[in-house]
């Protein structure tokens, strides 16, 4: 049986062995799927030694997505402009590494929210992992606009330049912005994303609601509980609001088709995970 395993630290509350496994079982695959807690300072070690017994390929979670990329011997060009990664396949002496982060947010927005992102206005909130994960494949859907708002300007101005030519070949007008700078609270945008982690650390809310749209979407990455004050937000403000278990899902999804070359059926799995997840809190 075909071995894979998700690799973080904390890993208990990680969600992936539930979806991988449903997805196995939906499109008739064999393998196995394991979560493994990994010693901060012995991320290679585990990864190598996981290799050496056969497995076929991981996912990589916090705080490990910068040094997965680092070892992967040949990437997408995702993960080049991420500088991150999130899932490696084993091919012989060869590790490839990609990042599925963005790919299944975009996914989730257009399939299953039927939000399309060209020519719209985007405001993405925060410059951490998870935004650098998002820009490119949300660039490639060519919005009109994307501008980038975080606590620490200069991390958002990093993250735009690493992004500058993309952007460009797109045709997208994508900016570097702090969090209260005049041009994002002077207007609104068709979508706004909360890529940072205020709602998993319960802060106040990073942006005032005059950048909200009525019959705009607003989607906050983080799922669970700890998302519910900024879905409520935004709906008090006429805004559809979403949260990022959809995305969690899809970047499984993007995972599971590049191991197994098959596309799960991920609207089902989404609807079970949302059930699971209601019931255990
Ligand atoms: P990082 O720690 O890499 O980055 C955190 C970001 O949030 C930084 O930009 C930071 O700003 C900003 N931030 C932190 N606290 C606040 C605050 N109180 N107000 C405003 N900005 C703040 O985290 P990640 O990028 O990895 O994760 C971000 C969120 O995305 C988390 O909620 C995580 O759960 C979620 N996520 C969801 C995924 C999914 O599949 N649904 C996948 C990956 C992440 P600064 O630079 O100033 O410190």
């Amino acid at each position: 049986m075909d071995h894979y395993c998700v690799f973080g630290h904390p890993i208990e509350h990680s969600k992936s062995p539930w979806i991988q496994s449903r997805f196995a079982e939906l499109t008739g695959q064999t393998l196995q799927y394991e979560k493994t807690l990994v010693p901060l300072d012995a991320f290679k070690t585990t990864v190598d030694a996981f290799k050496a017994s056969g497995g076929k390929g991981c996912n990589v979670t916090l705080p490990f997505k910068s040094e997965a990329a680092a070892l992967a011997t040949h990437c997408s060009p995702r993960v080049a402009l991420a500088q991150a990664c999130n899932t490696l396949k084993f091919e012989g002496d060869q590790i490839y590494g990609d990042n599925t982060d963005g790919l299944g947010l975009v996914r989730d927005l257009v399939h299953n929210a039927g939000f399309s992102l060209k020519g719209r206005r985007i405001l993405l909130i925060g410059a951490g992992g998870a935004a650098a994960g998002v820009l490119g494949p949300l660039l490639a859907e060519q919005a009109h606009s994307i501008w980038v708002a975080n606590r620490s300007v200069d991390k958002a101005v990093q993250l735009v330049a690493r992004h500058a030519s993309l952007a460009q070949l797109e045709g997208v007008d994508c900016q570097a912005f702090g969090l209260n700078h005049e041009a994002i609270l002077s207007q609104s945008f068709d979508l706004v994303i909360n890529a940072s982690s205020s709602s998993l650390h319960n802060a106040a809310l990073p942006v005032p609601a005059s950048v909200l749209q009525t019959n705009g979407l607003a989607c906050d990455l983080m799922y669970g509980p700890a998302a519910l004050a900024f879905m409520q937000w935004a709906q008090d403000h006429g805004t559809q609001a979403r949260d990022g278990l959809g995305m969690l899902v899809e970047q499984a999804a993007a995972s599971f088709q590049l191991w197994r070359g098959v596309q799960p059926p991920t609207q089902q799995v989404l609807a079970d995970l949302r059930a699971l997840v209601s019931l255990s809190h």
